[in-house]
């Protein structure tokens, strides 16, 4: 937002005041100001500097290691490269060069360490970087994040505020800063993969096509307004129900990339003694659930996060469902069924030698047969049928009943089909979450949605049959969701929100 006179004086006047100095809302205030980066074009560095001149941190992670990165940026970050290096000049740009680093007041020698330099505009931050790749050591880190600090103008870097920089300097939009976050949060391939498609700016490339759309039909709307020409009015039209039918489309696929984001809900359930703390155990490989011969040993729902075939999950192991019991495995059976409810994929498991059993038959035609004769389309849920325990199946035995919807045969005690349940389970994930390798860029946050909404719901007031000021209007309002979404008019709070996310450093 271009700041205006009357609020940068405004803004000089507080800073006047010595009760703000210091605190954190002035600090806030300076770091991502216009003013800010006036003072740090119009200082030198030393001293001068307002406190969100040039930051600093530890950008790897803590604890000891090989080789751990420290981090500066803004205006002194020369200063304070010459100042740990003794040197008048800094090495070339975006070269890594050996140094000798020393405290700049004790001259006091701190580590051999590898330097770069990374002179503003080409930075990540867009500012003057400096990168010191130093040894792991905790003594060596402190003391280097010591040094830096006794350097005149330089102060320790908030949460994000590396990023915040970047985007504050047009080196990132929102939603490239939010594929940043993700990355940075990322435990499994396919969110790896989504979140790196994110960086890259696919979902920004995206909005600016739909933003170029919408500037082009809002052109020959007023064209005609303007000078009565109304030889594009069709096709404006035509081009914005083409794009009502593609956000439409996106929208649908929202929860898509948000399910990618958070963890898709997998629930295990069946009848009791059928396997389901087995398989739940298998599956994270670890013992999250206790596995007993004694019907009923399950009763509140445990969760546990779990990366299944490169995508992130959310197992929930669940009481086995059966009538006439206690009042407490009652209510593990209705925790059960409520979690049921809310399931993206379903693992219902039968105990394969027991399939004519009562609690079998009764699970067949209550729980798998409604999920499998819905439609497809129609069904939120997916299912997958397994039958364990095929070790006790005999050999010879007659062939398994062939009125049985699609289904594993697992064995949770052998391992026995485990391959067969993986590769099946990546094909529901994927349909559940969507590929993150190929296909449409996702929406990975509610945020997302909601201004995709937005941008739809004002394209609903666009009709060119009724008064075409209204009409120009809607494509307006439609193109400041679309702004919004990409972070060009985005709020302090949203900023907040998002940044809050980040580590020191990063
Ligand atoms: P749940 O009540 O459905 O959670 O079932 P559990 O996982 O607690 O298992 C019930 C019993 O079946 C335990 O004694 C397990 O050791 C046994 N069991 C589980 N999976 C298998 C399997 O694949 N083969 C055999 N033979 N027994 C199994």
């Amino acid at each position: 937002m271009p700041i205006s006179w009357p609020r940068l004086a405004h803004l000089r006047h507080v800073l006047g005041r010595p009760s703000l100095r210091g605190s954190a809302s002035w600090t806030r205030l300076l770091s991502f100001s216009p003013l800010a980066r006036l003072c740090a074009r119009q200082g030198s560095g030393a001293g001068s500097l307002a406190p969100g001149g040039t930051i600093f941190a530890l950008s790897s992670g803590q604890g000891r290691c090989a080789i751990a990165v420290i981090r500066t940026s803004g205006p002194a970050s020369g200063l304070a490269l010459r100042s740990l290096t003794a040197a008048q000049e800094p090495p070339p740009a975006r070269s890594a060069c050996l140094r000798l680093l020393r405290h700049p007041r004790s001259g006091e020698p701190l580590d051999r360490a590898l330097v770069l330099w990374f002179p503003g505009p080409q930075s990540f931050t867009g500012e003057d970087c400096v990168e010191l790749h130093v040894h792991g050591g905790s003594a060596v880190v402190s003391g280097v994040l010591q040094a830096l600090g006794s350097v005149p103008g330089l102060r320790p870097a908030e949460a994000g505020e590396f990023t915040r920089r970047a985007f504050a300097h047009g080196k990132l939009s929102l939603a490239e800063v939010e594929g940043l976050a993700d990355l940075i949060h990322a435990e499994t391939e396919a969110q790896r993969r989504q979140a790196l498609r994110q960086l890259d700016g696919e979902l920004g490339q995206l909005c600016q096509g739909w933003v170029k759309t919408l500037n082009k039909a809002l052109a020959h709307v007023e064209a005609y307004i303007d000078f009565g020409e109304d030889d594009n009015l069709e096709e404006a039209d035509r081009d914005v129900r083409a794009l009502e039918a593609a956000l439409r489309s996106h929208l649908w696929d929202a929860r898509r990339g948000q399910r990618l984001r958070s963890g898709v809900h997998v629930v295990v359930t069946g009848p009791p003694n059928a396997g389901k703390s087995s398989l739940v155990n298998l599956l994270s490989r670890k013992p999250v659930s206790i596995v007993s011969p004694e019907p009923g040993t399950t009763r509140d729902v445990l969760e546990t996060p779990v990366d299944l075939a490169g995508f992130p999950a959310l197992l929930s192991d669940t009481a086995g469902l059966r009538e006439g019991v206690g009042a407490a495995e009652q209510e593990g059976v209705r925790r059960a069924r409520q979690r049921l409810e809310q399931a993206d994929i379903i693992l219902g498991v039968l105990d394969a030698s027991d399939l004519a059993s009562p609690s079998s038959c009764s699970f067949l035609n209550t729980v798998v047969a409604p999920l499998v004769t819905r439609s497809p389309d129609s069904s939120r849920q997916r299912l997958l049928l397994l039958l364990n325990k095929s070790d006790l199946l005999s050999t010879n035995a007659s062939p398994m009943d062939t009125t049985l919807p699609p289904h594993v045969l697992l064995s949770c005690r052998t391992g026995a089909g485990l391959d067969s349940l993986l590769q099946a389970l990546k094909t529901e994930l994927a349909m559940v979450c969507g590929d993150p390798f190929t296909g449409a860029p996702v929406l990975t946050r509610a945020r997302h949605q909601h201004h995709l909404q937005g941008c739809l719901d004002a394209l609903g007031h666009f009709q060119l049959d009724t008064d075409l000021a209204l009409a120009a209007e809607a494509l307006r309002q439609a193109r400041r969701h679309l702004s919004h979404l990409t972070g060009g008019g985005g709020t302090e709070e949203i900023l907040d929100l998002i940044f809050q996310d980040f580590c020191v450093g990063k």
